[in-house]
């Protein structure tokens, strides 16, 4: 097959929105943005041997790639719309795109996501994913709209995926009953879309963790011209975690490992009730970590009230950025 026999093959898929007036096979995709919206959009690269390992299943990294695109929608709080595909392929190895294309649309069906262009070059094997989302106006979940006495709160557990890479290169030992659960967790993230969406309207600032809560926290906390308190008897732990390694590496993995794609948000103390509502209609766990303080901007660790510092050493107890 040549490259346009492989697109029309493999990457032309009818899509069911009607706001997609061309898709793929013209110069370029025209889209009906609604009236009154914001267009978020986002791009991110994926490089063999530096984001991937290279023999990695084709079907968890077509996942993967739009995956981690579709979590920063959900940490602005967009509804997810369209998706175009820029891949660069050593060679054509149908069996290859067979599995990544079944990765990918499996996930952009369940957000209703249609692909509608892209790009196929040959060379060493990268992957780029540009997704684009709607908002409301005068909506959208940013870094710098924390405020003093907020509440800092994360979905889900931290430190799962950090774990799946250290399984994957034998640096730990899983127990038997944990061990799918951290590689899924590494190499099948999943999107927090609704509780994004959920979030819109209540939280005062978003992101999503994809460097490990302390780095991306500190994203935040100087956007915002403020300082983050964490208490790390808080952080949420899963049961494959605390079965694994000590608590305070455990802590170490949560505040530094990367790719948990979880979203990290802050709430004012007066919407708390709305937030337990809000979240517990989507069924996403979420876990108060911390809190705003006035001061320089930058993350502060704290265990049963007083400073912390990781054994590691990459973090001080504050951090200043
Ligand atoms: P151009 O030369 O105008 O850049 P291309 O030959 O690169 O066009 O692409 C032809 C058409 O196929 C375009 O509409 C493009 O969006 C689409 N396309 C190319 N690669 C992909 C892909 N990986 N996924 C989806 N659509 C693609
Ligand atoms: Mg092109």
């Amino acid at each position: 097959m040549n490259e346009f026999e492989i697109i029309k093959h493999y990457f032309t898929v009818a899509s069911h929105r009607k706001d997609v007036l061309m898709g793929p096979g013209d110069d370029c995709a025209l889209l009906q943005v609604p009236p009154h919206s914001l267009l978020a959009v986002s791009t991110d690269t994926l490089v063999s041997g530096v984001h991937f390992f290279a023999d990695m299943d084709p079907m968890a990294l077509g996942h993967k790639a739009l995956a981690v695109n579709l979590s920063d929608l959900a940490a602005m709080g967009a509804d997810p719309c369209w998706v175009s595909l820029a891949l660069t392929l050593p060679e054509v190895d149908e069996s290859w795109i067979k599995g990544f294309c079944a990765g990918f649309f499996e996930l952009a069906e369940y957000y209703n996501v249609a692909l509608v262009g892209g790009d196929m070059t040959r060379g060493p094997l990268s992957i780029t994913v540009t997704v684009h989302g709607t908002l409301p106006e005068g909506k959208g979940l940013r870094r710098n709209g924390a405020r003093v006495g907020d509440g800092i709160y994360v979905t889900g557990t931290l430190g799962d995926a950090a774990l799946g890479l250290q399984q994957v290169q034998g640096k730990v030992t899983v127990p038997e009953q944990y061990k799918d659960f951290v590689r899924t967790k590494f190499e099948h993230p999943h999107p927090r879309i609704l509780a994004g969406q959920a979030l819109r309207d209540i939280a005062t600032s978003a992101l999503d963790l994809s460097d490990g809560l302390a780095g991306d926290l500190a994203h935040v906390a100087r956007a915002s011209g403020m300082r983050a308190q964490l208490e790390l008897e808080q952080l949420p732990l899963s049961a494959a975690m605390l079965a694994t390694v000590s608590r305070e590496q455990a802590w170490e993995l949560a505040l530094t490992g990367g790719d948990d794609y979880e979203l990290c948000f802050t709430v004012p103390e007066l919407y708390r009730g709305q937030l337990e509502t809000a979240l517990a209609h989507c069924g996403v766990k979420f876990t108060r970590v911390g809190r705003m303080l006035a001061g320089e901007p930058g993350v502060e660790l704290t265990s049963k009230g007083r400073p912390y510092q990781l054994a590691s050493q990459s973090w001080d107890h504050f951090r200043s950025v």
